[in-house]
Parts: structure tokens; C-alpha cells; sequence
């Protein structure tokens, strides 16, 4: 797959643009297209082809970061396998650099799909959380045995025919 990679010294002239069927379904009222297209400042932090990275404004961690697609998105049941494949693969580069540059000592990746499921912006995107021992982020449920008829229920509703 050949890369398309933005480098910060191209003048806009020299500055490849993205294949047009990347650019085309943005949002014009979306924060994260905003910052894709450069009319929202924004620490990106990697690029390629479908994907950038940028920083979290309100970082959980040291070095959160938030990878996105390019092509507009809502969430995870709407992306196509392409963007989500290439988000996935950019977010575990991401992890990598957090453990080999930032010293992590282990890391979450958090995707929210949903306003019940905390998503407040509707452009796909995963959180990629860099964690040090000792850091105060807590799991959000309390690991307790469920009941066995209740999750064989369940199971059963979501088994393949
Ligand atoms: P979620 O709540 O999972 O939809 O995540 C949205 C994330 O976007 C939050 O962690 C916000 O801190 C982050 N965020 C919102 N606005 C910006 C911005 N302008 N630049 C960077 N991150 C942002
Ligand atoms: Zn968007």
C-alpha cells in the first residue's frame, strides 16, 4: 500500500494532498475534521494514508492520544473495514512509542460507541492511554461474578445462527 505521509517543512504547494476519496465525506461542523484539516490547531503527532493521531486536549494520562480516520465517521458500527483495520494498526504503533519514548508501563486502548457508552464526539476515534504503575485511572465496573443463566442468556443472543 503505498504511504501518504505529511512532513512539516512541505510548503502548501509541495504538500501532497490526500487521495480525493479520503478527503471528500468530511464534516464541516465536526471538531475532529477541523483538526484533520488543519483549521483547528492540533498536536498531531502521526499520519499516514487513512489516519492521523493528535493529543488529547484533556489528557487521562501522559501522552493520550487520539487516533482517528480521516474519512468522516460517526462511530465503530459505521466505519469501514479499511479505516478501522488502518486506525487499529495506528493505534498499536502508538502504543509502541508510548512504552519505547514515554516510558509506559503498559497501555488501554478505549473506544466509546455511543453517548451511553460516554462517546461525546461523533467522529470515530480511539483512545490510546499510555499507563504508568501507580496512575490513578480505576476499571469503571467492579469485577464481580455474574449470574451463570444470565450470562448464558445473553450469549445466546449474541451466538452466531
Ligand atoms: P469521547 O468522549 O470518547 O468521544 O472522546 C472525545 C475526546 O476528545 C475527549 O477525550 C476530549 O478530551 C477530546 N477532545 C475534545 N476536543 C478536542 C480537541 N479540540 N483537541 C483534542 N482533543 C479533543
Ligand atoms: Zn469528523
Amino acid at each position: 500500500m503505498r504511504r501518504w505521509r505529511w512532513r512539516a517543512n512541505w510548503s502548501d504547494e509541495a504538500r501532497p494532498a490526500a487521495p480525493d476519496n479520503l478527503l471528500a465525506m468530511n464534516d464541516p461542523d465536526c471538531i475532529f475534521c477541523k483538526i484533520i484539516a488543519g483549521e483547528l490547531p492540533g498536536q498531531i503527532v502521526a499520519q499516514d494514508e487513512r489516519t492521523v493521531a493528535f493529543m488529547d486536549i484533556s489528557p487521562a494520562t501522559r501522552g493520550h492520544v487520539l487516533v482517528v480516520p480521516r474519512r468522516h465517521v460517526k462511530d465503530l458500527l459505521e466505519i469501514e473495514a479499511e479505516d478501522l483495520s488502518a486506525v487499529a494498526l495506528a493505534a498499536q504503533r502508538l502504543a509502541g512509542r508510548a512504552r519505547d519514548r514515554l516510558h509506559a508501563d503498559g497501555v488501554n486502548l478505549l473506544n466509546s460507541c455511543g453517548r451511553a457508552a460516554w462517546q461525546t464526539v461523533f467522529h470515530f476515534h480511539v483512545h490510546v492511554i499510555p499507563r504508568y504503575e501507580g496512575d490513578p485511572l480505576r476499571l469503571p465496573w467492579d469485577p464481580a461474578p455474574g449470574s451463570p443463566e444470565e450470562i448464558a442468556s445473553a450469549a445466546a443472543e449474541l451466538r452466531e445462527d
